[in-house]
């Protein structure tokens, strides 16, 4: 593709995206996080979605069914976005391969993990950093956004700069916790998640204490505590 034509591609590729209610999208190049089975994809599109602050300020000491159900359809826009995204970067002669916004791989040694850590490409692209909470922090919207993942061969318009944590000395996300996953480190890049993070945990109070909300897939009490994104905190990016 000449550059021109390529450009205008991108311009509109992300016009239409942000039309479907994404409020952001990003590239990057991201052969140091890309598991070896997808060597061939170079390259990934980040789809953010933004969620609601006023269902994420109702919950308060567990989440709610409201929650639940925004964070449901949250993950069904994005993959949604996905196949969109898809669609037109293949028309491009591209070879694509979408990460869902929610799905966990048993097969890949961590449980609680997908085949591709959206929040990887995520900040290769510039949009943020991994937070404490193991979260992904967008530097526009905190820790309030969802995300999926485009992977595709074409070359993506990628100059970024990965964030490194802007977490400090915060520890709101680990106060929040009451599964004690949250170890409290602050996340630089080349760690595994489980320096930061106790997925186990996590994943064993969700089920334990939420099974009446959302089957036990959700909590969103260290989203919710994180003061990025949060209105009134002060806190600035
Ligand atoms: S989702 Fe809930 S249990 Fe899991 S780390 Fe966050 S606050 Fe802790
Ligand atoms: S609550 Fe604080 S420590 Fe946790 S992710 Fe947000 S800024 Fe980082």
């Amino acid at each position: 593709m000449e550059a021109s034509v390529r450009d205008e591609f991108f311009v509109k590729f992300k016009e239409r995206l942000l039309y479907e209610g994404l409020c952001e999208v990003g590239f990057s190049r991201i052969d140091e996080t890309v598991p070896p089975d997808l060597s061939r994809y170079h390259y990934a599109v980040t789809l953010m979605y933004r969620l609601s602050d006023a269902i994420v300020e109702e919950i308060d000491g567990a989440p709610t069914y409201a929650y639940f159900q925004h964070y449901r359809a949250a993950n069904a826009l994005l993959d949604r976005c996905a196949l969109i995204a898809c669609e037109m970067l293949r028309r491009e002669g591209a070879m694509v391969y979408p990460i869902a916004a929610s799905q966990s791989v048993h097969d890949r040694g961590d449980k609680y993990t997908g085949i591709y850590q959206h929040k990887s490409a995520a900040v290769a692209a510039g949009l943020g950093w991994i937070g404490k909470s193991a979260l992904f922090v967008s530097h526009q919207y905190g820790s309030r956004v969802r995300l999926a993942t485009v992977l595709t061969d074409l070359p993506l318009p990628s100059d970024a700069v990965p964030m490194e944590s802007r977490c400090g000395n915060c520890t709101k996300c680990v106060e929040a916790c009451p599964s004690g996953a949250v170890l409290g480190v602050n996340y630089v890049r080349g760690m595994e998640r489980s320096e930061i993070f106790d997925a186990e945990k996590c994943s064993q109070h969700m089920k334990k204490a939420y099974g009446h909300i959302g089957r036990g897939a959700v909590c969103g009490l260290c989203m919710r505590a994180c003061p990025y994104g949060e209105r009134g905190s002060g806190v600035t990016f």
